[in-house]
């Protein structure tokens, strides 16, 4: 046998294919000198290696699964395969594996050979997308569409699709050869994958063509970061063999449903996934038509986003002079008495035509523009006068809790504008807490600490909001204003499911005690996790189990009922969340 090999491998070094030849336990017994002309390894760099020695790290572990099991099936692979060259240069070829000399026994060989281009199989091309760049194909970009789709009538978001197209990339062929335009896409698909979520779907629709399916998008400024970001990802230099390439990329962008809010187009869900292709394509063509690196959104879709969101941000002007803004207040309980002690005040926007418009929906909104300046000030100045009520009116002294957003110390001076309020209402000073983010505290920034600093002289205090989602630790906190923290309600969420989280919150509760931080818990909904909060020491709970975030006067009654009319009217409650 070995002397056949011998007289074959004569045969083959006199032949234009790159081969390689391996024995039934896949160590290379032969590679021709072609193969040392593509690749740079020699017959003796490659004698007895294991021919994943090639391997570019492209592709996946099922990728080479597949290939095995259609060799054992058929006795023959044939596919696109991306592999590396000895000096480390990544290059993608066709590839025929053959499996001769029978089944598996001692005589069995697989013999690889790469084809010469022309003899390159039409329509492999197509089959071998997703091998080339590890991205979905066409077929399973459509499933994803429809599940984001689903999503978005669901959640009332919209879902996104870009389209994305390299501006003249049959240059980066004609002029480089279609290995360096092989390995350039699969480049392009890496870059685009990581300017998107992992939530998010990018695919290969074919030649030099992508899609991105954008999840859960609420407005057309996210969508713009995200373009932006992709365009900028692509602008930087790609290098094949020591050529830099510079590449383009035009996008064409359509949006479902035209409204976060459109209730009618969500009923036609039957054929909007090609609609919404069709769209973004033809937003390509415009694209294209404006010259390379261009983007074109779907006007009406794409605009009707903008209007939503510009509408949002007016009549939220508006909602500030026409009294659409009110606040609820959520008590927080003392765990030991379980009376009243205080309340998270709550925005609440109440919309002429939509309703109820939750926080979550128009803060990021406000954030974005200088409005939340105002009502940032606005729900302090509301808080502090409501609270002010409650005293007239025989509510023992509590303590109000008013959420201030990193913008309102980074853009704005917050210090300023908390004494000018504070000097309205002298008496209340030390009765108001201002939540803050752990984010702001990380941002840390002299100027930051010193606006912090200067609201704490003023008597007011400051919890940090949300603990345990960022990556602020106790001891640091320690340098820093702030008298109280609130556990994030995810930990309290499953403490009872998942024990780490309990032992997280009872370390928390602790060592915060050591550093003499009181500790309140977010969003506990169960008699279970009030028990639990209550035996590990924590000091106070605002959730559900005992009430929601209620208006004013609704506040007012709960008090009296929780803290006892007697109660209220006898005993001098102290400050002491
Ligand atoms: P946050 O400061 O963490 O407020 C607590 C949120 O958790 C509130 O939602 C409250 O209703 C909710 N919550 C409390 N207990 C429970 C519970 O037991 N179960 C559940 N499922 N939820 C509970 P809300 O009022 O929708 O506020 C959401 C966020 O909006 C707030 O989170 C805060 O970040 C922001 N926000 C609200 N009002 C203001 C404000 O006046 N200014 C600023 N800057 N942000 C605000
Ligand atoms: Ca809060
Ligand atoms: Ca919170």
């Amino acid at each position: 046998m070995i002397e056949n090999i011998k007289n074959l491998t004569e045969v083959l070094d006199l032949v234009d294919n790159p081969v390689v030849i391996t024995n039934s336990d896949n160590r290379i017994e032969f590679v021709n000198d072609a193969f040392t002309d593509l690749t740079g390894f020699t017959n003796d760099d490659m004698l007895g290696q294991n021919p994943n020695v090639l391997s570019s790290g492209q592709h996946d572990q099922q990728f080479y699964q597949d290939l095995w099991t259609t060799l054992d099936q058929d006795g023959r692979w044939q596919g696109r395969i991306i592999n590396r060259k000895k000096d480390g240069e990544i290059f993608a070829r066709q590839l025929v594996i053959s499996a001769i000399g029978g089944e598996q026994s001692e005589g069995a060989r697989y013999v690889a050979v790469y084809p010469l281009r022309g003899e390159e199989l039409e329509g492999v091309e197509q089959k071998g997308l997703a091998s080339l760049t590890n991205l979905p194909s066409r077929d399973f970009f459509f499933d994803r569409l429809s599940q984001a789709l689903a999503r978005a009538r669901r959640d009332k978001l919209s879902t996104v699709l870009l389209v994305l197209n390299i501006d003249r990339f049959k240059q980066v062929n004609t002029l480089l050869g279609y290995e360096a335009g092989d390995v350039i896409l699969s480049q392009v698909a890496e870059r685009i994958t990581g300017c998107v979520r992992d939530t998010d779907t990018v695919a290969r629709l074919g030649g030099d063509e992508f899609a991105v399916i954008l999840v859960g998008m609420r407005d057309e400024l996210t969508i713009r970061k995200i373009v932006d970001k992709v365009q900028k990802a692509l602008a930087i230099p790609f290098t094949y063999d020591g050529t830099e390439v510079r590449l383009s990329i035009s996008i064409g962008v359509s949006a479902f449903p035209t409204s976060a809010f459109s209730e009618e187009l969500t009923k036609e869900l039957s054929n909007v996934e090609e609609s919404l292709l069709s769209h973004a394509d033809s937003a390509l063509e415009e694209a294209k038509k404006q010259g390379q690196g261009s983007v074109e959104y779907h006007c009406k879709e794409v605009s009707d986003l903008v209007t939503n969101r510009v509408k949002i941000e007016s009549d939220l002007y508006k909602a500030l002079e026409n009294d659409e803004l009110m606040l609820n207040y959520q008590p927080i309980i003392d765990l030991l008495t379980e009376n009243v002690v205080g309340a998270e005040a709550l925005l609440r926007w109440q919309h002429i035509d939509r309703g109820w418009i939750p926080p979550a929906e128009f803060i990021p909104i406000a954030e974005d523009t200088d409005l939340i300046l105002s009502i940032g000030d606005w729900t302090i100045r509301k808080a502090l006068m409501d609270l002010k009520v409650w005293q007239d009116i025989g509510l023992p002294p509590l303590r109000v809790s008013v959420n201030l957003s990193p913008s309102q110390c980074v853009k704005g001076d917050c210090a300023k504008s908390v004494q000018e309020i504070v000097e309205e209402h002298k008496a209340l000073a030390n009765t108001l807490r201002l939540e803050i983010t752990e984010g702001l505290m990380m941002e840390n920034t002299q100027m930051v600490h010193e606006k912090l600093e200067g609201i704490k002289k003023l008597g007011v205090s400051m919890a940090i909001d949300d603990f345990g989602t960022g990556y602020s630790s106790l001891s640091y906190l320690t340098r820093m204003p702030v008298d109280t923290i609130k556990i994030d309600k995810a930990f309290i969420d499953n403490m009872e499911n998942n024990s780490a989280d309990a032992v997280l919150v009872d370390a928390i509760t602790s060592m915060a005690h050591k550093l003499n931080f009181k500790v309140v818990a977010e969003g506990a909904e169960t008699a279970s996790q009030v028990s639990f909060l209550s035996q590990v020491g924590c000091d106070f709970v605002q959730g559900y189990f005992y009430s929601k975030p209620l208006p004013s006067d609704e506040f007012v009654e709960f008090c009296r009922r929780q803290n006892g009319d007697d109660k209220i009217r006898c005993e001098q409650i102290s400050y002491h969340i």
